[in-house]
């Protein structure tokens, strides 16, 4: 047994000095407790609060390579949900050209995937979502236009199979990407009749900056035609230009809820979006020829390309500038961390002449661009009462630190830190990383402080993140201790390196 002494609880909306007494995988007792011969835990001064939960992860294909999630556990998240933006790792597929191709090759059948994550160990506990990309991917690879009647028959039967036979949680979409963009909304209202009233359906908006708003009316009407539970992902408004349209997309949602629909929110809590460089050039640049090698050796030195560049690229889609641009993710490293105008000024050329080079050096190079979303936008949305902290991001082993985006590594640090109590009570804050997002995924028996509940127990005090744009890498400070289904997985601030995971699972319809 193990006994958490003389911290103060939050669960709900209470702060109150309380010990937890844990035993096995779950807690049995809050309140004033003695109990002999079980290990204590000295929480005078800290808070206890129920591990968090981070609905919005991409690391299904990471978990394979079994990280001690050293990113998560540093600030406290215990459980996970992957299988976000309409991505997946299942189905197999042959067709799934969106990522991870290579490594799916190596399963036979969906029960390989999870018999290797199983063998491997998982630093967090897992839940999962069927990418309906994916999906489509499988049946119609990426071909564009509507499915027929017998690849939506087709597609309708895998997800009612990973669904009921594996517990998926529910269904995402990224309808900004090929080939989920393909698709139309009377179609996705078709495959969303397999859900059930405990399933989610998670969505990335056809658009999230200048058609926002209708991108939004969209996800509402289609939960409204299928009657599923909505959770509009990573909620936005993608652009300077497009700053301050989540007051009217909030609107809407509020509106749904009172006509009865089930619709939430997340959000992560960076200004910056973390994509490929590719997005700085303007599609129209090289919609005929695609970003092939040689077509960027030719346009590298093309006036009248770069002309088109500056006028239509980032500035025109989103508003932003190319000072907003830092390279993260390169084959070549020296790039990491650095502001694309001071590579320029290094190379001796111009913004878009570098960064036509660099991607003829790496064509996946990728980028944070800052400023995309507004500071006023994200407090907005932090703020609303449908809204669940998510970071968006993946899972990482503390061997290999990867350059990615500083929300990876202190988005729920930077929740604390920067975001309570000026914009929500920590009360709140702690709601909306544990019991919310906990019953919008109905996750049973966790996200609270309860006897009966999985021991999953965040202790900290301080919590503070220090990953920027420059250095994604550093770890959140402040978090004591972690307990993983009744194990302690961080012990003075330190990964105790267990793997005492479990899958995430929703059966009954
Ligand atoms: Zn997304």
């Amino acid at each position: 047994m193990i006994l958490i002494k003389g911290g103060t609880t939050i669960d709900g909306s209470r702060a109150e000095r309380n010990d937890v007494l844990v035993d096995g995988d779950r807690i049995v007792e809050i309140g004033k407790i003695d109990a002999p011969g079980a290990e204590v835990i000295d929480a005078s001064g800290k808070y206890v609060t129920p591990g968090f939960i981070d609905v919005h992860n991409h690391g299904d294909i990471l978990l394979t390579r079994a990280p001690d999630g050293v990113n998560l556990l540093t600030q406290g998240i215990t459980s996970i949900v992957v299988g976000n933006c309409g991505v997946s790792a299942l189905p197999i597929s042959g067709n799934d050209s969106i990522l991870m191709n290579e490594e799916k090759r190596k399963w036979d059948a969906p029960q390989d995937y999870f018999h290797e994550l199983r063998e491997k160990g998982l630093a967090v506990n897992v839940g999962f979502l069927l990418g309906q990309g994916s999906l489509r991917a499988m049946v119609a690879g990426q071909a564009p236009g509507a499915l027929s009647h017998e690849q939506r028959e087709r597609i309708k039967s895998i997800a009612r199979e990973y669904i009921d036979r594996f517990g998926f949680l529910g269904i995402s979409s990224g309808l900004i990407y090929a080939p989920g963009s393909y698709t139309s909304p009377e179609e996705m209202v078709d495959l969303l009749s397999v859900l059930g009233p405990n399933h989610v359906y998670k969505t990335h908006l056809r658009n999230e900056g200048d058609t926002v708003e209708e991108a939004t009316k969209e996800a509402l009407d289609t939960a409204l035609a299928s009657g599923v539970r909505l959770q509009l992902a990573h909620h936005k408004a993608a652009g300077r230009k497009n700053w301050g349209k989540t007051e009217s997309t909030l609107r809407m949602v509020d509106t749904a809820r009172k006509k009865g629909l089930d619709v939430g929110t997340e959000v992560y809590l960076y200004p910056g979006a973390h994509t490929s460089l590719s997005v700085v050039l303007p599609k129209e640049l090289y919609a005929k020829e695609g970003l092939t090698r040689e077509f960027l050796a030719r346009v590298m030195g093309d006036p009248a390309a770069e002309a088109f560049s500056n006028q239509k690229g980032i500035q025109s889609w989103c508003g932003n500038t190319w000072d907003d641009v830092y390279i993260t993710l390169s084959k070549n490293p020296e790039y990491s961390g650095m502001r694309l105008t001071d590579i320029a000024r290094s190379f001796g050329r111009s913004p878009y002449q570098t960064a036509v080079q660099l991607l003829i050096d790496d064509p996946l190079i990728k980028a944070t661009l800052d400023n995309m979303m507004g500071e006023e936008d994200i407090r907005r949305v932090l703020s609303h009462e449908t809204s669940v902290v998510a970071s968006d991001g993946f899972i990482y082993d503390s061997g290999k630190p990867e350059l990615c985006h500083p929300r990876n590594y202190g988005n729920i640090a930077r929740l604390f830190s920067s975001y309570v109590p000026s914009v929500l009570p920590l009360e709140d804050a702690v709601h909306k990383t544990t019991q919310l997002p906990a019953e919008r995924y109905n996750l049973q028996a966790r996200g609270r402080l309860l006897p009966g509940y999985f021991a999953d127990i965040a202790v900290f005090s301080g919590l503070e993140d220090h990953a920027t744009v420059a250095r994604p890498t550093e770890l959140s400070t402040g978090m004591s201790y972690v307990l993983l289904n009744g194990n302690i997985v961080v012990e003075g601030g330190r990964l105790a390196q267990k793997k005492e995971g479990v899958f995430l699972t929703q059966y009954s319809k």
